[in-house]
This record gives C-alpha cells, structure tokens and sequence, in this order.
C-alpha cells in the first residue's frame, strides 16, 4: 500500500483522508488486473471503465455534472494521481487525463457543452484528450500553427498537425486548441472539442514511449467542427489551455512522488544520472519523435555544476514513514554521501542516453 501518512498535514482535510484511505484500498485490490503492458490500449479503456464504476473519476468533473466538488478539487486531483501512480503509472495516466481532456470543458463549456460531455467522462464511458502541442510548437504555445478558419456561419475547419496526444487513437473526444487569427500570438488562438468519429480527424501516427501508453500525432485535414463546440470566447484559447494547465500541472508532482519518495538520497542521485543521461540523447539532436524538432538543451550534463547535487540532498522529499534525511543548516555544506560523485564523469559527444 502506498504511504499515506503525509495526508495527515494540515493542508489536506478529512475528505482528503477519506478520499485518500479508501482510494488505496481500492488500488491495492484492482489496479493490477486491468493492465497488461503489452495492450496498453486495452488496458486504459479497462482502467478508465473501472475508475469510473468505482466513482474515482467523480474527482475530476464538478458536481452540478457528477462530481465530488463544486470546482475541481487540486488536492483530491493530487492525493488521486498519487495513489495510482504508485500502482502503476499507466492507471494515474488513464485517471489523470480524463480530467485534463475535460478541465477545459469544466471551466469554460456552456451548459448544453457540459451536460453533453462530462457524465460519459466521469462514468468512465467515454475517453478524453487534450491536443496542445505540435511539431513546432511545444512549450511556446503561441507558435501554434494548426488553424481553425471560418466555414459559414456556424462551423469552423480546422487543419494542423497535433503531435504527443495522450490518449491519442483511443479518445472519444480531443479538446484541440488551433489559429482563429483575431490578433497575432497567443490572442489569436480558440479551443474546440472535436469528437474522435468528425471526418477529416485522423491519426497519422503512434509514438512509442519508454513508459508505454497511448500516445499519438493527429492530423486535421479540412476538419468541420461547429462553433457551438468552441469554449471559451474567439481568441480565448490561449486563456482556456493555460487555466486547464494550471489545474493539472501541480499533480504532475504528485503523480511523480511514488518514483522519488522513499527513495535514499543515492537514488536521488541515479535520477539525476538518467535526467543527464537523456539530457546527452537531447544534445545530440531532437529525441526522436519529440515535439520540438530543436534540440532540447545546449549544455552538456557533464557541464552541469555539481553543486546541483547539494539542493537535492537537502530538499528531495523523504518518504516520512522511510528514513529521514538530517536536516543540513542554510548556508552549511551538505554532509558527504557516498553514493553521490563529486564529479560528473565526462560524456563522450553523441553518447546515448542512459
Ligand atoms: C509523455 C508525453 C505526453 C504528452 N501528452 C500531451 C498531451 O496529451 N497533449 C499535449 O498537447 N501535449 C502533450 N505532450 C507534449 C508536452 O506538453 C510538450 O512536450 C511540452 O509542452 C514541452 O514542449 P517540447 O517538448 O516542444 O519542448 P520545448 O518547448 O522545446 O522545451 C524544451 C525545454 O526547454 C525549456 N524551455 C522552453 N522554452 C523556454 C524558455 N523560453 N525559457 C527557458 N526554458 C525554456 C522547457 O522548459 C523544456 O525543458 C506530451 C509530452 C510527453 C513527453
């Protein structure tokens, strides 16, 4: 069972608690039999299917539409992400991206919207995605290329390339942001939801992960969407992707505390081995199939200071039902750990990750 003790702090409350004890629970008992790495397809429309008999996805709708909350609960979102991830990623991942694929729809959908799209979501009946990012265009959303452009007076159609889908090919709906061109940048953008079956929605490709899951590039060739679908106002994409990130980027941490948290300090220090390790493949040139044909960073881990290992020392998060790491005063030099070079060791150039 994943440790739960730190629901016990104060910022968390008992429906926190709860939420958490029976989660785990639960987790512990079914997690396992609905994965099979091998059909990683299968497995999420199974684990999407099972949150939602169980009523665990009630955590990322509101209650006016079957939620737990009346706004999306971060903390619930977080103590979920957590809990699942420490089973198995791929049952955070199935939980975690029905609520992004719909936290847009959540914020700014109308009425008619939200009555139509957030029940399947949170029975686990209908699968969501959230399609952001494109080959060009990955951190700096503005660069976004795919346009939607007006086609009567009540469509829009849309044409573009979406790259690094989650849930891409298996989704039922894909909330897809896209160039409407009312004014240059990140004030020209709109969001609509297309459904999976809308002609001219295709997949042109699935991307393989070394955590496997379903993960797609979609492309959108004359793509007739209404604009009742639309969320948020014309030229309010940019707005609508930021608010729905600013839910979900916070349990991104939380989902990632299982592989870090009762880990020693030394693991601490593999991580970062394997974060230079791939940071060495990024420097070679763009990782493979990543969003951004740039590469990713243009400093070699071995030029990495080694102080970097000082912060992780002192501030990994230690599994507070594991060891503790002593406290080091601000300003003194971490004590010496063994397991942690004091030097990084030179990477040949073009060396692989890992
Ligand atoms: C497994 C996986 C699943 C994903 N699922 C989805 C999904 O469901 N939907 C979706 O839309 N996208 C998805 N993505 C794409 C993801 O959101 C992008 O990878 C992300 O936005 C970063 O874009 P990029 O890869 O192009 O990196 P870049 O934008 O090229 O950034 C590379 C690095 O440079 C840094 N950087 C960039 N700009 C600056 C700057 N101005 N100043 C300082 N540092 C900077 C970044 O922080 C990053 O560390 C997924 C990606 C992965 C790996």
């Amino acid at each position: 069972m994943p440790p739960l003790a730190h629901l016990a702090w104060p910022f968390f409350g008992e429906e926190h608690r709860r939420f958490g004890a029976r989660l785990a629970d639960w987790a512990n008992k079914e997690v396992g039999r609905h994965i099979d790495h091998a059909d990683v397809d299968q497995s999420c429309r199974s684990l999407v299917r099972a949150l939602g008999d169980a009523g665990w996805l009630k955590a990322v709708v509101p209650a006016a539409y079957g939620g737990l909350s009346e706004k999306l609960d971060v903390r619930t979102i977080c103590a979920a992400r957590e809990i699942l991830s420490w089973h198995d990623s791929l049952a955070d991942f199935a939980f975690a991206m029905q609520g992004l694929g719909t936290a847009s729809i959540s914020l700014f959908g109308s009425d008619e919207i939200k009555a139509k799209y957030l029940p399947p979501v949170c029975s686990g009946r209908h699968i969501a995605a959230f399609a952001l990012s494109e080959p060009e265009a990955g951190s700096d959303v503005s660069a976004l290329a795919t346009a939607a452009a007006k086609d009567g007076p009540a469509h829009v159609r849309i044409d573009g390339l979406k790259t690094w889908i989650s849930n891409g090919g298996i989704a039922d709906h894909y909330v897809v942001f896209a160039r409407t061109g009312e004014a240059p940048g990140a004030k020209g953008l709109s969001c609509f939801i297309v459904d999976a079956d809308m002609p001219g929605l295709e997949v042109a490709g699935r991307i393989e992960v070394i955590a496997p899951h379903p993960l797609a590039t979609l492309r959108f060739t004359d793509c007739r969407v209404p604009l009742a679908n639309r969320l948020g106002g014309a030229g309010e994409g940019f707005k609508v992707a930021m608010a729905t990130l600013d839910i979900f980027r916070s349990t991104v941490a939380a989902a990632a505390r299982p592989m870090c948290a009762a880990t020693p300090v030394s693991t601490a220090a593999g991580a970062m081995g394997a974060a230079a390790g791939a940071m060495t493949g990024a420097m070679a040139g763009p990782v493979a199939g990543a969003v951004s044909r740039r590469p990713m960073v243009n400093r070699r881990p071995a030029d990495i200071p080694v102080d970097m290992h000082v912060p992780i020392h002192v501030n990994v998060p230690v599994d507070i039902d594991g060891p503790v790491v002593p406290a080091v005063p601000a300003g003194a030099a971490a004590p010496a750990d063994p397991a942690i070079p004091r030097k990084a060791a030179p990477v040949p150039a073009g060396a692989p990750p890992g």
